[in-house]
């Protein structure tokens, strides 16, 4: 897996305002739906595009256009639906896909509740959205998924990660066969005895969306 924490002093700052803990919830989704344009900008560097032409007022002149099929944005719910509409922003022609995931909170192990995918994802670039890159078998279980589905290549954004989380994950991807990409704002330094990146920002679907 190729992983690649994006160095940029505006991607530092709002992670630095997301993590505080006085951000209030509406300051949180914005901040985060504006990390993920950022981030979306270097995950898409590898967009596929052809070759068209456009009419300028003056001549025809060379361009590019996405490539059908068109990539596939998955937001993990819960938490990761608050990166989509940042994601949407820098590639709206995109379509959307959801797989809803849930960590029992005792074993720490990932499993699917809900899911609404093409049934077959033959040809497509995927982007994975999930804010927090824990233990990793959240992330782990839905590029498999996704794979299992056809699958080309598949791009994970997350605003934060675990050492342990990217270990365990190259760990379960070994041999994958389809490149596999992970694109972050930030590394920290450890999980906790909980399963909670340290020092991270806590809980991103509270934060985002507060208890329920
Ligand atoms: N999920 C979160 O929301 N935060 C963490 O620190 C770990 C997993």
């Amino acid at each position: 897996m190729d992983v690649r924490v994006v160095d940029h002093p505006l991607v530092a700052h709002k992670l630095t305002v997301l993590r505080d803990v006085r951000t209030d919830s509406a300051t949180f989704r914005r901040l985060t739906e504006e990390l993920v344009t950022l981030l979306a900008y270097e995950a898409t560097r590898d967009v596929r595009v052809v070759p068209t032409t456009v009419d300028t007022p003056l001549m025809p002149a060379p361009g590019v256009a996405l490539k059908f099929p068109r990539p596939l944005v998955v937001p993990i719910l819960r938490a990761g639906l608050g990166m989509l509409e940042g994601m949407t922003r820098l590639l709206p022609t995109a379509e959307v896909g959801f797989v809803g995931m849930v960590r029992d909170e005792v074993t720490l192990e990932a499993s699917t509740y809900a899911e609404r995918l093409p049934l077959s994802l033959a040809g497509r670039q995927c982007y994975v959205l999930d804010p927090m890159l824990a233990t990793g078998g959240t992330l782990a279980t839905a590029v498999k998924f996704l794979l299992s589905r056809g699958a080309e290549e598949i791009t994970c954004i997350c605003l934060i990660a675990a050492p342990e989380g990217i270990a365990r994950m190259t760990e379960l991807l070994d041999g994958l066969p389809i490149p596999c990409t992970l694109v972050l704002a930030g590394l920290d330094d450890k999980l906790n005895e909980n399963g909670y990146i340290i020092p991270g920002l806590g809980d991103a679907g509270d934060r985002l969306y507060g208890v329920v």
